[in-house]
């Protein structure tokens, strides 16, 4: 490729966000150069679960490899269970996967596609447009600068400001295999003593195992112990529906632990670690956080874009592209800021404001313990968790929602 190829838009990072929104620019006939310098057969940390209200969006997703679910098991802090039909399935993808069925369309649509690590500079001292140079010096030039190249993006903490830890969350966890003769279900358990949660996420050749919680408090031996807990007791109520999640919380346990430490032996000669960080924003970063000019905008986890009580991101990244692209489509490039903030922003302020509260203490207990202890007895609190699995319950309205059955701390 010749050193000054010049483009329209740059975009740096070929994750959910960058690939969606360089389909959509390519299909109107936007000049694309679509960057990612992700090592081959390297997928990005991440559980891999996109909500009903994704499908629901683009159900060209279905298209994906990968496996939908229709019941999720959510287990609270000290261990009841209730079992959640949804009335629409979730996905749940291996990241490689679905960042290859996504870039692969965005090339279908005309992107030009460079599989390398670039660093961007404005050009010309910002009168012209940007630059994108990879290691071999070779340089590409676009009009305006799209920056989805993730959490840790050096490109948003210069042009947005850097955030601090306290706004970012940590999840990690281990790819390991499916139990043999089950069909594995996909659990959402509330951690015992901890802020977030542990997920199983079964998908079609093993299982994404792992935590979410603030760095902040973050202590990895201990969160390690409680997620290795959680994995054990994970195959272990596939033998014995009976037993419990966390071992912990055995009555009798000495027969127990020997068969735990079995199986936590030989699943520990099978895994692969994954880690990586995800945007928290706190409710006063929404408000004043700008992710986008007339020659730059930020999209997915580098603008922020996860939900603050979950870690969901997939559906932020995909919708902010959508957003940027339609924007920049119709002439006004700086529009995407007012437009990501009336479609999703007000949502995940909320989320933020809501999250001490929803990991707090309600009449002396964990509030999501008493909330699965309601779920269990409720039909109408079962059918809020159900929407808030599919992405369907918004946060603006979940108060309401829960304080209909007495259930939210007003
Ligand atoms: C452990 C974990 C579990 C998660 N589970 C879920 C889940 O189940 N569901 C969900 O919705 N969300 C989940 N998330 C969040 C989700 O992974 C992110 O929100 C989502 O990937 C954001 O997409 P993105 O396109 O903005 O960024 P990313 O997916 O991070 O993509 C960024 C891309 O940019 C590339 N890049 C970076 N810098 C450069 C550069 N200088 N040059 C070229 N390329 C570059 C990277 O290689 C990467 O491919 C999870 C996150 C973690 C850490």
């Amino acid at each position: 490729m010749a050193e000054s190829e010049k483009f329209d838009a740059l975009i740096i990072g070929a994750g959910p966000a960058g690939s969606f929104a360089a389909e959509r620019l390519a299909r109107g006939g936007v000049r694309v150069a679509l960057f990612d310098g992700r090592p081959a057969g390297e997928p990005k940390a991440c559980g891999g679960g996109v909500t009903s209200k994704a499908l629901k969006a683009w159900p060209h997703l279905l298209e994906a490899l990968g496996r939908t679910v229709e019941e999720v098991e959510m287990y609270a802090p000290a261990g009841a269970r209730v079992r959640l039909k949804l009335d629409a399935p979730f996905a749940i993808y291996s990241r490689a996967a679905f960042d290859s069925y996504l870039r692969d369309r965005a090339i279908h649509a005309g992107a030009h596609v460079v599989p390398e690590r670039v660093s961007v500079a404005l050009d010309g001292n910002g009168r012209d447009g940007w630059r994108a140079r990879a290691r071999s010096g070779e340089s590409w030039h676009g009009g305006v600068l799209v920056a989805a190249d993730g959490a840790n993006s050096p490109i948003a903490r210069r042009l947005a400001g850097a955030l601090p830890n306290a706004e970012m969350e940590v999840a990690f966890g281990y790819r390991a295999p499916l139990p043999k003769g089950d069909d594995a279900p996909t659990v959402i358990a509330f951690l015992p003593g901890w802020v977030g949660y542990a997920w199983a996420f079964p998908r079609l050749d093993h299982i994404s195992f792992g935590i979410a919680t603030s760095q902040d408090a973050f202590d990895h031996r201990s969160l390690d112990a409680l997620l290795w807990e959680f994995m054990v007791g994970y195959y272990r109520v596939r033998e014995d529906p009976r037993a419990p999640l966390w071992s912990s919380q055995a009555k009798n346990s000495s027969a127990g632990d020997a068969h735990n430490a079995e199986i936590e032996k030989k699943l520990r000669a099978s895994v692969n670690r994954y880690a990586a960080r995800i945007p928290g924003l706190a409710p006063e970063t929404w408000n004043t956080r700008r992710v986008g000019s007339d020659t730059w905008a930020l999209l997915g986890d580098a603008a922020g874009f996860a939900d603050p009580m979950t870690g969901e991101g997939i559906y932020y990244a995909l919708r902010s592209a959508e957003l940027f692209a339609e924007a920049y489509l119709a002439g006004r490039t700086a529009a995407y800021e007012e437009r990501w903030r009336a479609d999703f922003g007000r949502e995940l302020r909320r989320a933020a404001a809501m999250r001490r509260r929803f990991y707090g203490e309600f009449l002396g207990a964990p509030f999501t313990d008493r909330m699965i202890d309601f779920a269990r007895l409720h039909p109408g609190i079962r059918r809020t968790l159900r929407e808030l699995v599919a992405g369907d319950q918004g946060y603006v309205n979940l108060k309401r929602a829960l304080a209909r059955s007495a259930l939210w701390p007003l």
